[in-house]
Protein backbone atom coordinates (compact mmCIF):
# COMPACT_ATOMS: atom_id res chain seq x y z
CA UNK A 1 0.00 0.00 0.00
CA UNK A 2 1.27 3.58 -0.87
CA UNK A 3 1.88 6.39 1.82
CA UNK A 4 0.19 8.68 -0.27
CA UNK A 5 -3.59 8.18 -1.11
CA UNK A 6 -4.23 8.95 -4.85
CA UNK A 7 -7.35 11.61 -5.90
CA UNK A 8 -10.94 11.20 -5.67
CA UNK A 9 -10.94 11.32 -9.39
CA UNK A 10 -7.96 8.92 -10.51
CA UNK A 11 -9.69 6.52 -8.03
CA UNK A 12 -13.02 6.55 -10.00
CA UNK A 13 -11.02 5.97 -12.92
CA UNK A 14 -9.71 2.93 -11.97
CA UNK A 15 -13.08 1.59 -11.03
CA UNK A 16 -14.30 2.59 -14.14
CA UNK A 17 -12.19 0.48 -15.66
CA UNK A 18 -12.40 -2.21 -13.49
CA UNK A 19 -15.61 -2.46 -13.97
CA UNK A 20 -15.58 -2.31 -17.78
CA UNK A 21 -13.40 -5.56 -17.74
CA UNK A 22 -16.83 -6.97 -15.94
CA UNK A 23 -19.17 -9.28 -17.52
CA UNK A 24 -22.24 -7.07 -18.27
CA UNK A 25 -25.47 -10.18 -18.00
CA UNK A 26 -26.63 -9.08 -21.28
CA UNK A 27 -25.29 -12.30 -22.70
CA UNK A 28 -25.03 -14.27 -18.91
CA UNK A 29 -27.49 -17.40 -19.47
CA UNK A 30 -25.01 -19.46 -16.96
CA UNK A 31 -25.73 -17.62 -13.67
CA UNK A 32 -28.57 -17.58 -11.45
CA UNK A 33 -28.30 -13.91 -10.26
CA UNK A 34 -29.33 -10.93 -12.41
CA UNK A 35 -29.79 -7.31 -12.14
CA UNK A 36 -31.05 -6.39 -8.75
CA UNK A 37 -34.22 -4.04 -8.71
CA UNK A 38 -33.99 -0.07 -9.07
CA UNK A 39 -35.42 0.20 -5.49
CA UNK A 40 -33.31 -2.62 -4.00
CA UNK A 41 -30.05 -1.10 -5.08
CA UNK A 42 -31.80 2.44 -3.83
CA UNK A 43 -32.38 0.97 -0.33
CA UNK A 44 -28.87 -1.12 -0.08
CA UNK A 45 -26.95 2.24 -0.17
CA UNK A 46 -29.29 4.00 2.28
CA UNK A 47 -28.09 0.93 4.52
CA UNK A 48 -24.39 0.29 4.06
CA UNK A 49 -23.45 1.17 7.47
CA UNK A 50 -26.08 -1.44 9.41
CA UNK A 51 -24.29 -4.36 10.52
CA UNK A 52 -27.12 -7.00 11.54
CA UNK A 53 -24.57 -8.47 13.48
CA UNK A 54 -24.63 -6.09 16.27
CA UNK A 55 -28.86 -5.20 15.65
CA UNK A 56 -29.28 -3.69 18.94
CA UNK A 57 -27.30 -0.79 17.29
CA UNK A 58 -29.71 -0.99 14.26
CA UNK A 59 -33.15 -1.75 15.67
CA UNK A 60 -34.39 0.19 12.39
CA UNK A 61 -32.97 -2.08 10.23
CA UNK A 62 -33.64 -5.24 12.47
CA UNK A 63 -37.23 -4.69 12.46
CA UNK A 64 -37.39 -4.54 8.72
CA UNK A 65 -35.68 -7.77 9.51
CA UNK A 66 -38.37 -9.20 11.04
CA UNK A 67 -40.65 -7.55 8.39
CA UNK A 68 -38.92 -10.22 5.47
CA UNK A 69 -39.23 -13.25 7.67
CA UNK A 70 -43.20 -12.47 7.96
CA UNK A 71 -43.12 -12.07 4.15
CA UNK A 72 -41.11 -15.32 4.17
CA UNK A 73 -43.09 -16.77 5.69
CA UNK A 74 -46.19 -16.02 3.86
CA UNK A 75 -44.80 -17.26 0.84
CA UNK A 76 -43.73 -20.59 2.94
CA UNK A 77 -46.96 -21.55 4.47
CA UNK A 78 -45.19 -20.42 7.77
CA UNK A 79 -47.55 -19.82 10.20
CA UNK A 80 -45.82 -19.67 13.58
CA UNK A 81 -44.16 -16.51 14.64
CA UNK A 82 -41.58 -16.98 10.92
CA UNK A 83 -40.08 -13.48 12.35
CA UNK A 84 -39.15 -15.38 15.29
CA UNK A 85 -37.89 -18.70 13.12
CA UNK A 86 -34.96 -17.17 11.23
CA UNK A 87 -32.81 -14.68 9.75
CA UNK A 88 -31.27 -12.95 6.47
CA UNK A 89 -28.14 -14.97 5.76
CA UNK A 90 -24.61 -14.13 3.25
CA UNK A 91 -26.59 -16.65 0.42
CA UNK A 92 -27.64 -19.58 0.27
CA UNK A 93 -24.09 -21.32 1.61
CA UNK A 94 -24.22 -20.08 4.56
CA UNK A 95 -28.33 -21.00 4.98
CA UNK A 96 -27.11 -24.78 3.93
CA UNK A 97 -25.01 -24.62 6.29
CA UNK A 98 -26.53 -23.77 9.18
CA UNK A 99 -29.48 -25.76 8.93
CA UNK A 100 -27.32 -28.70 9.02
CA UNK A 101 -25.42 -27.16 11.71
CA UNK A 102 -29.01 -27.02 13.48
CA UNK A 103 -29.61 -30.40 12.87
CA UNK A 104 -26.48 -31.46 14.28
CA UNK A 105 -26.22 -29.80 17.09
CA UNK A 106 -29.83 -30.83 18.10
CA UNK A 107 -28.25 -34.01 18.27
CA UNK A 108 -25.63 -34.14 20.04
CA UNK A 109 -26.26 -37.77 21.48
CA UNK A 110 -25.38 -38.75 17.67
CA UNK A 111 -21.49 -39.63 17.72
CA UNK A 112 -20.72 -39.54 13.45
CA UNK A 113 -23.81 -38.41 12.27
CA UNK A 114 -24.59 -38.77 8.61
CA UNK A 115 -27.69 -36.63 6.86
CA UNK A 116 -29.04 -38.04 3.15
CA UNK A 117 -29.34 -35.44 0.09
CA UNK A 118 -29.89 -36.00 -3.51
CA UNK A 119 -26.73 -36.43 -5.19
CA UNK A 120 -27.62 -33.30 -6.86
CA UNK A 121 -27.64 -31.19 -4.28
CA UNK A 122 -25.79 -27.67 -4.15
CA UNK A 123 -21.94 -28.11 -3.10
CA UNK A 124 -22.60 -26.37 -0.08
CA UNK A 125 -23.27 -29.19 1.84
CA UNK A 126 -20.07 -30.24 0.96
CA UNK A 127 -18.80 -27.76 2.51
CA UNK A 128 -20.77 -28.01 5.96
CA UNK A 129 -19.36 -31.94 5.44
CA UNK A 130 -15.29 -30.37 5.11
CA UNK A 131 -16.50 -27.95 7.97
CA UNK A 132 -18.25 -30.02 10.25
CA UNK A 133 -17.10 -33.68 9.50
CA UNK A 134 -20.81 -34.98 9.89
CA UNK A 135 -21.08 -37.39 6.71
CA UNK A 136 -23.24 -36.48 3.61
CA UNK A 137 -24.30 -39.38 1.85
CA UNK A 138 -25.73 -38.53 -1.63
CA UNK A 139 -28.97 -40.82 -3.10
CA UNK A 140 -29.01 -41.58 -6.83
CA UNK A 141 -31.71 -39.62 -8.95
CA UNK A 142 -34.75 -40.97 -11.04
CA UNK A 143 -34.68 -40.64 -14.69
CA UNK A 144 -36.42 -37.45 -14.23
CA UNK A 145 -33.22 -36.23 -12.23
CA UNK A 146 -35.18 -36.33 -8.80
CA UNK A 147 -34.25 -37.85 -5.98
CA UNK A 148 -34.61 -41.26 -5.95
CA UNK A 149 -36.47 -42.63 -2.76
CA UNK A 150 -35.69 -46.23 -2.45
CA UNK A 151 -31.82 -45.02 -2.82
CA UNK A 152 -32.78 -42.55 -0.08
CA UNK A 153 -34.25 -44.94 1.87
CA UNK A 154 -31.12 -47.76 1.40
CA UNK A 155 -28.76 -45.04 2.49
CA UNK A 156 -30.50 -44.47 6.40
CA UNK A 157 -29.15 -45.96 9.36
CA UNK A 158 -29.00 -45.84 13.22
CA UNK A 159 -26.45 -42.63 12.71
CA UNK A 160 -28.79 -40.53 10.15
CA UNK A 161 -30.08 -37.21 11.81
CA UNK A 162 -31.98 -35.69 8.86
CA UNK A 163 -32.58 -35.02 4.92
CA UNK A 164 -32.36 -32.60 2.52
CA UNK A 165 -34.49 -32.34 -0.57
CA UNK A 166 -34.30 -29.49 -3.22
CA UNK A 167 -36.96 -27.46 -4.56
CA UNK A 168 -35.30 -26.08 -7.52
CA UNK A 169 -31.69 -28.21 -8.03
CA UNK A 170 -29.06 -26.00 -9.39
CA UNK A 171 -28.33 -27.56 -12.67
CA UNK A 172 -31.78 -29.16 -14.16
CA UNK A 173 -34.37 -26.78 -11.58
CA UNK A 174 -35.92 -29.87 -10.73
CA UNK A 175 -38.28 -30.44 -7.50
CA UNK A 176 -37.55 -33.21 -5.24
CA UNK A 177 -40.70 -35.09 -4.08
CA UNK A 178 -40.85 -33.29 -0.96
CA UNK A 179 -43.98 -35.05 0.90
CA UNK A 180 -42.51 -38.80 0.05
CA UNK A 181 -39.00 -37.08 2.09
CA UNK A 182 -41.34 -35.40 4.66
CA UNK A 183 -43.19 -38.71 5.50
CA UNK A 184 -39.72 -40.59 5.76
CA UNK A 185 -38.67 -37.91 7.93
CA UNK A 186 -42.00 -37.72 10.08
CA UNK A 187 -41.50 -41.97 10.42
CA UNK A 188 -38.19 -41.52 11.80
CA UNK A 189 -37.98 -38.41 13.68
CA UNK A 190 -35.18 -36.63 10.99
CA UNK A 191 -35.00 -33.50 10.43
CA UNK A 192 -35.91 -32.50 6.51
CA UNK A 193 -34.54 -29.31 5.30
CA UNK A 194 -35.59 -27.76 1.83
CA UNK A 195 -33.06 -25.96 0.03
CA UNK A 196 -35.35 -23.50 -2.27
CA UNK A 197 -32.61 -20.97 -2.89
CA UNK A 198 -33.21 -20.55 -6.48
CA UNK A 199 -37.19 -21.99 -6.02
CA UNK A 200 -38.20 -19.90 -3.37
CA UNK A 201 -39.03 -16.72 -5.14
CA UNK A 202 -40.25 -19.11 -8.70
CA UNK A 203 -42.31 -21.90 -7.16
CA UNK A 204 -45.37 -19.13 -4.96
CA UNK A 205 -45.58 -17.44 -8.19
CA UNK A 206 -45.89 -20.04 -10.76
CA UNK A 207 -49.68 -21.12 -11.70
CA UNK A 208 -48.67 -25.03 -10.94
CA UNK A 209 -49.04 -25.54 -7.32
CA UNK A 210 -45.99 -27.71 -5.86
CA UNK A 211 -46.12 -28.72 -1.97
CA UNK A 212 -42.57 -28.39 -1.07
CA UNK A 213 -42.91 -25.79 1.70
CA UNK A 214 -43.48 -25.72 5.58
CA UNK A 215 -47.57 -26.71 4.56
CA UNK A 216 -45.66 -30.12 4.28
CA UNK A 217 -45.76 -31.36 7.79
CA UNK A 218 -42.08 -32.81 7.74
CA UNK A 219 -40.32 -30.13 6.65
CA UNK A 220 -38.32 -28.59 9.36
CA UNK A 221 -36.19 -25.44 7.80
CA UNK A 222 -35.86 -23.91 4.40
CA UNK A 223 -33.18 -21.91 2.15
CA UNK A 224 -34.68 -19.07 0.19
CA UNK A 225 -32.35 -16.55 -1.70
CA UNK A 226 -33.58 -12.91 -2.29
CA UNK A 227 -30.63 -12.21 -4.52
CA UNK A 228 -31.26 -14.75 -7.04
CA UNK A 229 -35.06 -14.65 -8.26
CA UNK A 230 -35.65 -12.37 -5.56
CA UNK A 231 -34.16 -9.57 -7.19
CA UNK A 232 -32.50 -8.33 -4.33
CA UNK A 233 -28.84 -6.82 -3.93
CA UNK A 234 -25.99 -9.48 -3.25
CA UNK A 235 -25.33 -10.81 -0.71
CA UNK A 236 -29.10 -11.55 0.38
CA UNK A 237 -29.90 -14.85 1.76
CA UNK A 238 -32.74 -16.15 3.88
CA UNK A 239 -32.95 -19.13 6.16
CA UNK A 240 -35.96 -19.78 7.85
CA UNK A 241 -37.14 -22.75 10.91
CA UNK A 242 -40.27 -24.50 11.68
CA UNK A 243 -40.01 -23.48 15.10
CA UNK A 244 -37.89 -20.86 16.73
CA UNK A 245 -35.93 -23.62 19.06
CA UNK A 246 -33.97 -24.92 15.63
CA UNK A 247 -32.49 -21.14 16.01
CA UNK A 248 -31.66 -21.41 19.85
CA UNK A 249 -28.94 -24.50 18.78
CA UNK A 250 -26.99 -22.09 16.44
CA UNK A 251 -26.52 -19.77 19.18
CA UNK A 252 -23.06 -18.41 20.23
CA UNK A 253 -22.55 -15.98 23.61
CA UNK A 254 -21.49 -12.55 22.07
CA UNK A 255 -20.25 -11.07 25.64
CA UNK A 256 -19.25 -7.41 24.12
CA UNK A 257 -22.02 -6.62 21.56
CA UNK A 258 -25.88 -5.04 21.96
CA UNK A 259 -26.91 -8.29 22.27
CA UNK A 260 -25.38 -11.24 24.60
CA UNK A 261 -26.38 -14.20 21.86
CA UNK A 262 -25.51 -14.72 18.01
CA UNK A 263 -27.03 -16.97 15.49
CA UNK A 264 -25.50 -16.06 12.35
CA UNK A 265 -22.26 -17.92 11.13
CA UNK A 266 -20.85 -15.07 9.79
CA UNK A 267 -20.13 -12.03 12.29
CA UNK A 268 -20.80 -8.69 10.58
CA UNK A 269 -23.66 -9.26 8.50
CA UNK A 270 -25.46 -6.81 6.10
CA UNK A 271 -28.22 -4.20 6.68
CA UNK A 272 -28.10 -3.00 3.18
CA UNK A 273 -29.25 -6.41 2.09
CA UNK A 274 -32.18 -6.58 5.02
CA UNK A 275 -33.30 -3.51 3.79
CA UNK A 276 -33.18 -3.87 -0.09
CA UNK A 277 -34.90 -7.16 0.10
CA UNK A 278 -37.58 -5.34 2.49
CA UNK A 279 -37.68 -2.62 -0.30
CA UNK A 280 -38.33 -5.11 -3.34
CA UNK A 281 -40.30 -7.45 -1.47
CA UNK A 282 -42.56 -4.86 -0.64
CA UNK A 283 -42.62 -2.97 -4.01
CA UNK A 284 -43.44 -5.69 -6.34
CA UNK A 285 -45.66 -7.90 -4.22
CA UNK A 286 -47.02 -11.25 -5.44
CA UNK A 287 -48.49 -9.82 -8.65
CA UNK A 288 -44.94 -8.06 -9.54
CA UNK A 289 -43.22 -11.33 -8.88
CA UNK A 290 -45.65 -12.75 -11.01
CA UNK A 291 -45.24 -11.41 -13.65
CA UNK A 292 -41.29 -11.73 -12.88
CA UNK A 293 -41.54 -15.53 -13.49
CA UNK A 294 -44.13 -15.47 -16.12
CA UNK A 295 -41.86 -13.54 -18.11
CA UNK A 296 -38.68 -15.82 -17.27
CA UNK A 297 -41.08 -18.91 -18.26
CA UNK A 298 -42.23 -17.88 -21.42
CA UNK A 299 -38.85 -17.27 -22.68
CA UNK A 300 -38.15 -20.48 -21.70
CA UNK A 301 -40.56 -22.25 -23.45
CA UNK A 302 -39.32 -19.75 -26.54
CA UNK A 303 -35.67 -21.13 -26.29
CA UNK A 304 -37.40 -24.67 -25.67
CA UNK A 305 -39.15 -24.64 -28.53
CA UNK A 306 -36.72 -22.42 -31.01
CA UNK A 307 -34.13 -25.37 -29.89
CA UNK A 308 -36.43 -28.19 -30.33
CA UNK A 309 -36.70 -26.48 -33.59
CA UNK A 310 -32.65 -27.06 -34.09
CA UNK A 311 -33.39 -30.32 -33.88
CA UNK A 312 -32.29 -30.29 -29.68
CA UNK A 313 -34.24 -31.82 -27.05
CA UNK A 314 -33.75 -30.95 -23.35
CA UNK A 315 -32.55 -32.94 -20.88
CA UNK A 316 -35.84 -32.80 -18.93
CA UNK A 317 -38.91 -30.80 -19.30
CA UNK A 318 -38.11 -27.53 -17.71
CA UNK A 319 -39.74 -27.17 -14.80
CA UNK A 320 -38.37 -23.57 -13.67
CA UNK A 321 -36.40 -21.04 -15.69
CA UNK A 322 -33.34 -23.95 -16.26
CA UNK A 323 -33.13 -25.28 -19.69
CA UNK A 324 -30.40 -28.07 -20.21
CA UNK A 325 -30.59 -29.23 -24.12
CA UNK A 326 -28.93 -32.20 -25.35
CA UNK A 327 -26.75 -30.96 -27.63
CA UNK A 328 -23.90 -33.63 -28.93
CA UNK A 329 -20.26 -32.33 -27.64
CA UNK A 330 -21.60 -29.64 -25.05
CA UNK A 331 -18.05 -28.65 -24.04
CA UNK A 332 -16.99 -27.67 -27.34
CA UNK A 333 -19.97 -25.97 -28.16
CA UNK A 334 -20.34 -24.13 -24.78
CA UNK A 335 -16.02 -22.53 -25.55
CA UNK A 336 -17.48 -21.93 -29.36
CA UNK A 337 -20.71 -19.98 -27.97
CA UNK A 338 -18.54 -18.19 -25.68
CA UNK A 339 -15.11 -17.29 -28.00
CA UNK A 340 -17.05 -16.58 -31.12
CA UNK A 341 -20.35 -14.80 -29.83
CA UNK A 342 -19.42 -13.79 -26.13
CA UNK A 343 -22.18 -16.20 -24.63
CA UNK A 344 -21.76 -17.17 -21.35
CA UNK A 345 -23.37 -20.99 -20.73
CA UNK A 346 -23.19 -23.54 -18.31
CA UNK A 347 -22.39 -27.02 -18.72
CA UNK A 348 -24.58 -29.81 -16.16
CA UNK A 349 -22.52 -32.77 -15.31
CA UNK A 350 -24.91 -36.03 -15.51
CA UNK A 351 -25.51 -36.24 -18.40
CA UNK A 352 -23.11 -33.36 -20.49
CA UNK A 353 -25.55 -30.55 -21.30
CA UNK A 354 -25.72 -27.47 -22.28
CA UNK A 355 -27.00 -25.33 -19.12
CA UNK A 356 -29.22 -21.90 -19.54
CA UNK A 357 -30.75 -20.40 -16.95
CA UNK A 358 -33.28 -17.79 -17.99
CA UNK A 359 -32.81 -15.23 -16.17
CA UNK A 360 -34.32 -11.76 -16.26
CA UNK A 361 -32.33 -10.13 -17.75
CA UNK A 362 -32.78 -12.51 -20.77
CA UNK A 363 -35.52 -10.89 -23.36
CA UNK A 364 -36.94 -11.89 -26.32
CA UNK A 365 -34.14 -10.48 -28.39
CA UNK A 366 -31.60 -12.00 -26.46
CA UNK A 367 -33.19 -15.45 -27.19
CA UNK A 368 -33.30 -14.55 -30.87
CA UNK A 369 -29.74 -13.88 -30.71
CA UNK A 370 -28.48 -16.89 -29.15
CA UNK A 371 -30.60 -19.59 -31.02
CA UNK A 372 -29.33 -17.94 -34.37
CA UNK A 373 -25.97 -18.40 -32.98
CA UNK A 374 -26.81 -21.88 -31.47
CA UNK A 375 -27.79 -22.95 -35.08
CA UNK A 376 -24.77 -21.70 -36.27
CA UNK A 377 -22.44 -24.38 -34.20
CA UNK A 378 -24.50 -27.52 -34.12
N1 LIG B 1 -28.66 -23.87 -3.16
C1 LIG B 1 -28.98 -23.90 -4.45
C2 LIG B 1 -30.10 -24.79 -4.92
C3 LIG B 1 -28.28 -23.10 -5.36
O1 LIG B 1 -28.59 -23.15 -6.66
C4 LIG B 1 -27.24 -22.27 -4.87
C5 LIG B 1 -26.47 -21.43 -5.79
O2 LIG B 1 -26.57 -21.48 -6.97
C6 LIG B 1 -26.95 -22.28 -3.50
C7 LIG B 1 -27.68 -23.09 -2.66
C8 LIG B 1 -25.85 -21.43 -2.94
O3 LIG B 1 -26.19 -20.08 -2.95
P1 LIG B 1 -25.08 -18.94 -2.80
O4 LIG B 1 -24.25 -18.99 -4.03
O5 LIG B 1 -25.89 -17.71 -2.66
O6 LIG B 1 -24.29 -19.22 -1.58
Amino acid sequence: MEETGISREHILSILKNAKSEDTSYDRVLSSMCTYPHEIAVLAHTQFIEANMGDPGLFPGTYGLEKEVLKMFGSLLHHNNSPEKCGYLTTGGTESNIQAIRSMVNARRDINHPNVVMPESAHFSFDKVADLSGIEIRKASLDNTLKVDLNSVVSLIDDNTIGLVGIAGTTEFGQIDPIESLSEIALDRDFFLHVDGAFGGFILPFMDMEYHYDFEVEGVTSMTIDPHKMGLSTIPSGGLLFREPEYLDDLEIHTPYLSINKQYSLTGTRSGASVASTYAVMKHLGREGYRSVVDQCMEQTREIVSGAKALGIETVIDPVMNIVALNVPQADDVRKKLLDDFGWHVSITRNPRALRLVIMPHIDNNTIELFLADLEKLV
